[in-house]
């Protein structure tokens, strides 16, 4: 058997990344994404919001509240850096 590299999806209702747990979508996650949608960042737009709205529902579904600049940050704030060359 091959060992395949296990990819970067969210576990819910937590979304923290099934393989390095931290918050998704994390850091492989979001190269994995920009290399999927590249040439499409609206499509890939959407599919975060579309993301960053499940997310909202499980917290709710947790009985907590969502701080939504926070997960706006987290699930959209990062999209620029996809399209432009990262500045060092
Ligand atoms: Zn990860």
């Amino acid at each position: 058997m091959t060992a395949r590299p296990r990819p970067h999806l969210p576990m819910r209702p937590a979304w923290l990344c099934r393989n390095c747990a931290a918050a998704w979508p994390c850091g492989p996650a979001q190269l994995a994404l920009a290399t999927e949608f590249y040439g499409h960042s609206i499509a890939l737009a959407f599919y975060l919001a579309a993301s960053m709205q499940e997310a909202i529902d499980d917290v709710y579904g947790l009985g907590m509240r969502p701080d939504p600049s926070a997960l706006h940050a987290r699930f959209l704030g990062w999209l620029s850096l996809a399209r432009r060359p990262r500045r060092r």
